[in-house]
């Protein structure tokens, strides 16, 4: 039910988990976090708290990483467990998304999928947006962003979502439809949250995504926003936060 995310100079790793422990308050039944070194995509999630997430981490991946994503999850498809447990990666291997929300549609369209060659590992209606969102992208031959933004438009129900491709390592795409997102701009650099806690003390200067709206994050270029539904152009409106 949280999420958090980096991309800039800093190491993500502990930006992310103390974020996510601040978001603690929303509930969640399980915990995971997706960093990118450079080389490798590495991904460690589990059932139970961050704490168990960071037990978790030191066992089975290096934490280094300037761009990562990390999610606490309050199951809504499928049991908590490890395997259903955010991030979800892509049949390729190379797209991964966290999620908060519900797809409602997820299984006429996991169907579709599964019918051309697409497997699942969870339970969940996230892993069936993430490999709608690759198979947009592949039969369209188009960016992540704009793949993103043709499946979200197949998509019924609600969402805040972060999604990275390992080949486009230094951009994040997110959107919201009745989940909340904020993103504090630092100096070249940039944090995703459910709500402004998480990165506070890096920077006051926020974005409130609204519905319907979707941003690429990129290092070193800064941010562009779009309506999902018509692709128009939104001008950012960053916020002083005072607290
Ligand atoms: N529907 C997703 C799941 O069950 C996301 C739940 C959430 O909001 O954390 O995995």
């Amino acid at each position: 039910c949280g999420i958090v995310g980096y991309i800039g100079p800093r190491e993500a790793y502990p930006i992310i988990v103390e974020g996510l422990k601040r978001l603690e308050y929303r509930g969640y039944d399980s915990a995971g976090i997706a960093l990118f070194d450079g080389n490798d995509l590495k991904v460690s999630k589990t059932k139970g708290k961050v704490v168990d997430l960071e037990e978790r981490v030191e066992k089975e991946i290096t934490k280094n990483g300037s761009v990562g994503i990390g999610h606490t999850r309050w199951a809504t498809h499928g049991v908590p467990n490890d395997v259903n447990s955010h991030p979800h990666i892509s049949n390729s291997g190379e797209l991964v998304i966290i999620h908060n929300g519900i797809i409602e549609n997820y299984e006429s369209l996991k169907k579709e999928l599964i019918s051309r060659g697409y497997t699942f590992k969870s339970d969940t209606d996230t892993e069936v947006l993430i490999n709608l969102i690759e198979d947009v992208k592949k039969q369209e031959n188009v960016k992540l962003g704009k793949a993103v933004q043709i499946a979200l438009n197949q998509v019924i129900g609600a969402y805040a979502i972060a999604v990275f491709d390992k080949n486009k390592p230094e951009e994040v795409v997110i959107a919201r439809l009745g989940s909340p997102l904020a993103v504090g701009i630092g100096k070249d650099e940039f944090f995703i949250a459910s709500d402004a806690s998480p990165f506070l003390e890096y920077t006051k200067d926020a974005i409130y995504l609204e519905d319907e709206e979707m941003a690429i994050i990129r290092f070193h270029k800064g941010i562009k926003i779009r309506k999902i539904k018509d692709d128009s152009l939104v001008d950012p409106y960053i916020q002083k936060l005072q607290i």
